[in-house]
């Protein structure tokens, strides 16, 4: 109701995404200051069972609505059926992941509930005035803005993931289920998924990796990546690349970090033969630590590192790679 928190819990592949929790536990402390509830809003088909993990989370109330129409993603039938959830509960703030989904979901429901959107936010708080501020990157990343809220409600805001801390979940904790009849039909959803293909198999998606190894133009080739690889199998990393090595065939363009590419926050982010360009930098600038190995002094990706390499990554990496499996043996 009207102090309340909601989330949107996104589920892929039938688990709760990591930055749902990461906002449950931000917007547990919003919740408090405005003395509402925590509640959350799970969506799809045969979802029922992960409403606990919201409450372990924090969310006092889960919001479900199921249906077969709704077990694969559409704009038109998410939008509606959570901006129905939303127009009836009335929360002070909606918050959704700044995932690929949530990219395309968070605008629709603004624009449906006629209020403004603070996309891929880096924080969220509540300031002085008792309204929400939210922060994000702007302009590729070279100013970081504080965003304030009008007194349209809900105030919402699309959260990157990886960015906000989450407490250890509480697993004695039960959700308050309230099942919601997600008034949809076929002639609702003006697309179908035809073909899905699978990219990057089994690993980490990039956006909620907690160590990337990347790689850029200074890899030279593709073959050269699979020592790219064995480091990351080291650090139990995901491999991640430029747009140069991407549009010269190294690697798949779902690996590539930046502007056109994925936006990640990892706690490492280690550059292997990157300049960083500022197109490279938008998409990896808020990690948490960065490591740049490149031969040039000069390169920016300095500017940004917290610790660099200035030598020969061909040298350097398989010495990295081999310290390190000492370390952990
Ligand atoms: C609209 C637009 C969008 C873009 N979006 C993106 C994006 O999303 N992501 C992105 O990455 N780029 C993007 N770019 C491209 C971007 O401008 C750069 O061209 C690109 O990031 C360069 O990639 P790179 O650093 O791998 O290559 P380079 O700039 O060529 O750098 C290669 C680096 O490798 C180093 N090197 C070479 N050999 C070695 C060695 N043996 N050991 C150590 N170091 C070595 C060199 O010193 C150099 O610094 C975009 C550009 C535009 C115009």
């Amino acid at each position: 109701m009207a102090n309340d928190v909601c989330v949107f819990a996104e589920v892929k592949e039938g688990a709760i995404k990591k930055v749902v929790f990461e906002m449950l536990c931000a917007g547990k402390e919003l919740a408090d200051k405005l003395g509402g509830e925590l509640t959350a809003v799970l969506i799809g088909s045969n979802v029922e069972d992960l409403a606990d993990q919201l409450a372990w989370y924090g969310a006092s109330k889960v919001f479900l609505a199921e249906n077969e129409l709704l077990e694969e993603y559409s704009s038109d039938a998410y939008t509606k059926v959570l901006a129905d959830i939303v127009r009836e509960q009335q929360p002070s703030i909606l918050l959704i992941g700044s995932t690929i989904l949530g990219k395309d979901l968070a605008p629709g429901v603004a624009s449906r509930l006629q209020t403004g959107l603070a996309s891929d936010c880096i924080n969220i708080a509540m300031g002085d005035d008792g309204k929400l501020t939210a922060t994000r990157p702007m302009y590729a990343g070279k100013i970081i803005a504080d965003l304030a809220f009008s007194d349209d409600k809900p105030w919402t805001a699309s959260v990157r993931p990886n960015v906000l801390p989450v407490s250890p979940p509480d697993e004695s904790k039960k959700a308050e289920v309230v099942k919601v009849d997600a008034a949809i039909s076929s002639e609702d959803i003006r697309t179908s998924v035809v073909e899905k293909i699978v990219t990057g198999g089994e690993k980490v998606d990039l956006t909620e990796a907690e160590i990337i190894v990347s790689g850029g133009r200074g890899m030279k080739g593709p073959e050269n990546f699979k020592m790219l690889e064995e480091l990351a199998e080291v650090l139990g990393a995901t491999v991640g690349a430029s747009r140069a090595a991407v549009d010269a065939g190294w690697i798949a363009q779902s690996d590539q970090v930046g502007q056109t590419g994925k936006v990640v926050n990892p706690n490492l982010y280690i550059a292997c033969g990157i300049s960083g360009a500022i197109q490279h930098l938008a998409g990896m600038s808020t990690s948490k630590c960065i490591v740049a190995i490149n031969k040039d002094s000069e390169a920016p990706i300095f500017q940004k590192a917290d610790y660099g390499v200035v030598d020969d990554l061909f040298k350097v990496v398989p010495i990295f790679t081999e310290e390190l499996k000492k370390i952990k043996e």
